[in-house]
């Protein structure tokens, strides 16, 4: 694609990142036919390309973002299937990137919209006030209908109806701990606990600690790391994020200098997305670009690391997965294979889902800023799922497990529960509910 930014443009390293990326594009129209939203909408500008050439025409013309742009920026999951299917190597994730932080600059959105933003920035990222958020909307979640009746109100709505009924205790997993290797040690590693994820299922990280111990791997919790900053990074927040991004580098830094690291874990893979781009998110910052570079190349999402790792014979449970595989896994980080044969190894029989590279619609907060394209991609997700007739959806995202959970009956289970399980853990309690249900 020809561009035609000036030399004084172009002397804004973050400008001139997104005019080599946007010369790239051939305008071949390929990765239209696995956009979620053009698949759901039909709309040129809901379509990558389409997003493409809005994003080309503000950056070169140098103006604030309008109504327009923003409205088809919004509606963009991240999810990232178009760098997939792109035959040319466009880095849409880091174009729209610059694009949302260029917005965030630019537009003042509608009041609501501002106060919805703000409210999940100054709350999801931090668990306390997360949980706390949690219990409010327990008592919140009978006026979801009446919420639902003005537009503006609509993500309110969509906040209270996924907020679970039960919020589990704070697990002793998220503390600041040294997991001792229960085997002969065979490697040493730090576990992200992030933000939400503990809050919404602690019981992830406990079976991703107990299985690694038990295979010989120290885990360690450093203390002061936290949320990774993908929540506010992709509100274009910049600052924010690269704050977030500055402090859990200086942890893991720190764990790196005390007693080496093999890999740093992560459970959830949209962090795992955001951790893995530290390095380029921090590349002109001269006093963190290096070490940020060092954490994003250690940065392993836990089946990755597993697949490493030589595993005991396990015996079949007798169960058919259904593997969803989560954007921010698939396309964000291409892993696609470790989870399916870690499972398969672990005696289960695992079904592929039709449409499998569609997003399931929860992409962050997405599923509470568009509920209703959000809800359209969910609806066919899950039919996709259950046309598979699997006993149990294992994922690798906290957000995709509550996404498609809360449209099916079928047990929905992080991967690594099922893995735990197989060499020697307890069943994954997700699976037992079912069975009392
Ligand atoms: S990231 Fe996903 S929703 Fe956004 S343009 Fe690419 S394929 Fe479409
Ligand atoms: S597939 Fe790649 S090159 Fe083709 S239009 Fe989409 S982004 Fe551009």
């Amino acid at each position: 694609m020809q561009t035609n930014f000036t030399a004084e443009q172009l002397a804004d390293p973050h400008v001139a990142e997104a005019e080599s990326i946007l010369r790239k594009c051939v305008h071949c129209g390929f990765c239209t036919a696995t956009c979620p939203t053009y698949v759901t909408l039909g709309n040129e500008l809901d379509s990558p390309r389409g997003r493409i050439y809005l994003i080309k025409d503000m950056l070169e013309n140098g103006r604030p973002a309008d109504e327009q742009i923003v409205t088809h920026i919004d509606r963009c999951l991240s999810c990232l299937a178009c760098t997939t299917t792109c035959p040319s190597g466009v880095d849409y994730m880091h174009l729209v990137d610059h694009a949302r932080t260029h917005i965030e600059k630019t537009y003042r959105r509608p009041l609501m919209n501002r106060l919805t933003r703000n409210m999940l920035a100054m709350v999801l990222p931090y668990p306390g006030r997360f949980r706390l958020a949690l219990q409010l909307a327990a008592l919140g979640r009978p006026f979801a209908s009446l919420l639902d009746q003005v537009k503006s109100l609509k993500p309110m709505a969509a906040m209270l109806r996924l907020a679970p009924t039960k919020v589990a205790p704070p697990s002793d997993f998220a503390k600041p701990a040294t997991h001792a290797a229960t085997a002969a040690r065979r490697g040493r590693v730090a576990i992200l606990t992030g933000c939400a994820q503990p809050v919404l299922d602690p019981g992830i990280n406990e079976a991703a600690i107990s299985l690694l111990t038990r295979l010989g791997v120290e885990v360690v919790v450093p203390p002061g790391e936290g949320c990774c900053g993908a929540l506010v990074h992709h509100m274009g927040r910049e600052e924010q994020a690269l704050d977030s991004a500055r402090r859990n580098v200086d942890v893991w830094t720190r764990a790196i200098e005390e007693g080496g690291l093999d890999a740093i874990i992560v459970t959830t893979s949209g962090c795992g997305t955001t951790i893995k781009d530290y390095g380029h998110m921090l590349r002109l910052d001269p006093a963190y670009a290096e070490k940020a570079a060092r954490v994003s190349a250690l940065a392993k999402d836990v089946t990755e690391y597993l697949s490493t790792l030589d595993l005991p014979i396990a015996e079949t449970k007798g169960m058919t997965v259904a593997y969803h595989s989560a954007c921010s896994l698939q396309h964000g980080q291409k892993v696609t294979m470790a989870p399916k044969l870690l499972l398969k190894a672990a005696g289960f029989a695992v079904k592929d889902p039709p449409e499998g590279h569609l997003c399931c619609g929860s992409a962050g907060t997405y599923n509470i800023m568009q509920p209703e394209i959000s809800a359209r991609l969910k609806a066919r997700k899950v039919k996709n799922i259950e046309s598979t007739k699997p006993d149990v959806i294992a994922a690798g995202n906290i957000g995709c497990m509550t996404q498609i959970g809360s449209a099916t009956g079928i047990p929905v289970v992080h991967t690594v529960e099922l893995l735990n399980w197989a060499y020697g853990g307890p069943r994954p309690s997700a699976l037992d509910r079912r069975v009392s249900a």
